[in-house]
């Protein structure tokens, strides 16, 4: 056998320190500004984030943490959890970002499960914290993300991150690393069992970074300002506390206050460009913007992901405020990018209509994903944007295996993501459901977020879910909950009356219910699981009419 002929560059480890870095040295003038827990506007640049970054790496080092433990944080978006985001991997430890919104015993499993050797919190949680101390006794140290002066009153002991700051000089190099190496840990959401941890690397890291900062990715750059709404306890916040240093652009955080009046105000005064998070944020904000009658004097393009964007907000969006939308999905498995919405210059030449569809679509994929569709049968389905399937990704910013886990969740070398889709002619994927959520009417698949979305065309509904209700003849037909708007008013009679024409006949719900609010996970997600227990004994008209032909409805016994 020849020895192959290897390529002579550098062997340079792709590290997540050298993100950082290149923007400390190549943009450090540039700024990161955050709205503080503790009420001010607080703004430094590149260059001072680097240094306090290393002073951080040195703290941990001088408490003991080694190379490979997991130092966690339980903190919004701001300067000093960015600190922690390179602090701590930039020395070989983990970044383990918890999300504070899950239930306590949760986070309890999900601190114990990682082990983590310290937490640094914001002192918005202090009280969780107390909590959670007790039942975490293998956590060596809780880190108030706070100055002496603003330690706030606990059982549990705590230190200030502040002042194991400023016990160091930043005189430190960031040692070179292999760029395998795990960077960050982010769990699940863990909406059926327990959450499980997705172990990133700093080589997966960055690749990610370089693939979210492509021109038809999230095209960040050196003019932009970019305010992430998606929190950085979520996946990384998608990848922008990587990408925005990499490319040179301002980063703005919003810290805890996600109200539309807040969100907008930051936007202005810091001039962003660009911003990124889930629908239902940005419904809050739509409403501030229609309540006060003031409109985006800079934001250009916000991506929208992390459940389905329903169409009525992207033409809100584009149409009334010129604000490009990129609908974009993704999973913490995945780092979490996977597709965007954004043309080719051939969809762009197409009618105003056609080019709406696609963009209603989550897209296109990155390169470093790669998408398939299969059946029941594990062969792949065609991409006609007809066929129905189980969606598996594969790429090097895929899971490979769960942290701490033995068994494989691959398939035949793909990472099964739960999700149902079509793929069409254009190799955009269309997300239809969760695979548990997929509505089964006569043998035939409805899409419950496609029933969703009609709903929330309606304007007197403010969020709508779809699930399955049992049914004698056809198994499962869609029920359809709703919370109206304040101050609107609509009949069931004439919701359903909505979907003629706009889906096909035998997709419309059955019945319509509404209700004052709807579950949500952690993540802002509908819990469809929680709503389909609380309307397991709802019976259908259609059902009551049809159980004549069938006694054995709604899992009468036999
Ligand atoms: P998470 O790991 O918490 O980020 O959740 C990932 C899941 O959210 C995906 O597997 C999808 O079910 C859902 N999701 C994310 N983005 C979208 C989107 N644009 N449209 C529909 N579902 C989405």
């Amino acid at each position: 056998m020849t020895t192959p002929l290897l390529g002579q560059m550098m062997d340079v480890p792709l590290t997540v320190s050298s993100l950082l870095a290149h923007a400390a040295r190549h943009f450090g003038d540039t700024e990161i500004v955050s709205r503080r827990i503790e009420g001010d506007v607080h703004r430094y640049t590149y260059r001072d984030c680097e240094k306090r970054a290393k002073q951080l790496a040195q703290a941990l080092i001088a408490l003991g943490v080694e190379p490979g433990e997991r130092v966690a944080t339980l903190a919004w978006n701001g300067y000093r959890h960015l600190e922690a985001y390179y602090g701590t991997p930039g020395f070989g430890a983990v970044c383990h970002t918890i999300n504070p919104r899950l239930f306590p015993d949760q986070i309890a499993y999900i601190v114990n499960h990682a082990d983590d050797a310290y937490v640094l919190f914001d002192t918005t949680f202090a009280a969780l914290v107390d909590c959670l101390a007790p039942q975490c006794p293998k956590v060596r140290g809780w880190i108030a993300l706070a100055d002496a002066a603003h330690l706030p009153k606990m059982q549990t002991p705590v230190l200030s991150y502040e002042t194991l700051v400023a016990a160091q000089d930043g005189n430190y190099a960031w040692p070179p690393l292999d760029e395998r190496q795990a960077s960050y840990l982010c769990y699940t959401s863990g909406t059926t069992g327990n959450p499980k941890g997705a172990l990133y690397s700093h080589r997966s890291t960055v690749l990610h970074a370089f693939g979210a900062s492509l021109p038809d990715a999230m095209s960040l750059s050196a003019r932009d300002s970019v305010l992430p709404v998606v929190p950085m306890f979520h996946v990384n916040a998608w990848g922008i506390p990587h990408a925005a240093p990499l490319t040179g652009a301002k980063l703005v955080f919003p810290g805890k206050d996600l109200d539309g009046k807040s969100l907008y105000e930051l936007m202005e005064n810091e001039r962003v460009t660009y911003s990124a998070g889930v629908p239902t944020v940005w419904l809050g904000l739509l409403n501030y913007l229609r309540e006060a009658g003031v409109r985006f004097s800079s934001l250009n393009r916000t991506v929208i992901g992390g459940s389905a964007c329903p169409p009525a907000m992207l033409r809100t969006f584009q149409d009334e405020y010129g604000v490009e939308v990129i609908h974009a999905w993704g999973m913490t498995e995945m780092s979490p990018l996977g597709t965007l919405s954004k043309l080719t210059w051939e969809q762009s030449q197409r009618s105003p209509d056609e080019q709406r569809k696609l963009r209603e679509k989550q897209g296109h994929v990155l390169y470093g994903v790669d998408m398939k569709i299969v059946g029941d049968d594990g062969r792949d389905l065609p991409w006609d944007g007809v066929a129905f399937g189980d969606l598996h990704v594969r790429g090097p910013w895929v899971i490979d295996r769960y942290f701490r886990k033995d068994d494989s969740p691959l398939v035949d070398g793909w990472f099964p993501t739960g999700d149902v889709a079509t793929i069409d002619q254009d190799s955009f994927l269309h997300i239809t459901d969760r695979s548990k959520d997929v509505i089964k009417s006569g043998g035939e698949w409805i899409s419950s977020i496609d029933i969703e979305n009609v709903a929330i065309a309606h304007p007197a509904v403010a969020e709508a879910a779809c699930i399955a209700c049992a049914h004698p003849k056809w198994t499962e037909r869609p029920l359809l909950v709703v919370v109206k708007r304040a101050a609107f008013d609509v009949t069931r009679e004439e919701l359903l009356a909505f979907y003629d024409g706009k889906v096909a006949k035998w997709w419309i719900p059955d019945d319509v219910v509404f209700v004052d609010e709807l579950p949500h996970t952690a993540t802002g997600k509908l819990q469809k699981l929680k709503l389909r227990d609380l309307f397991r004994d709802h019976v259908l008209p259609s059902a009551l009419a049809d159980e004549k032909d069938c006694p054995l409805a709604r899992g009468n016994p036999v």
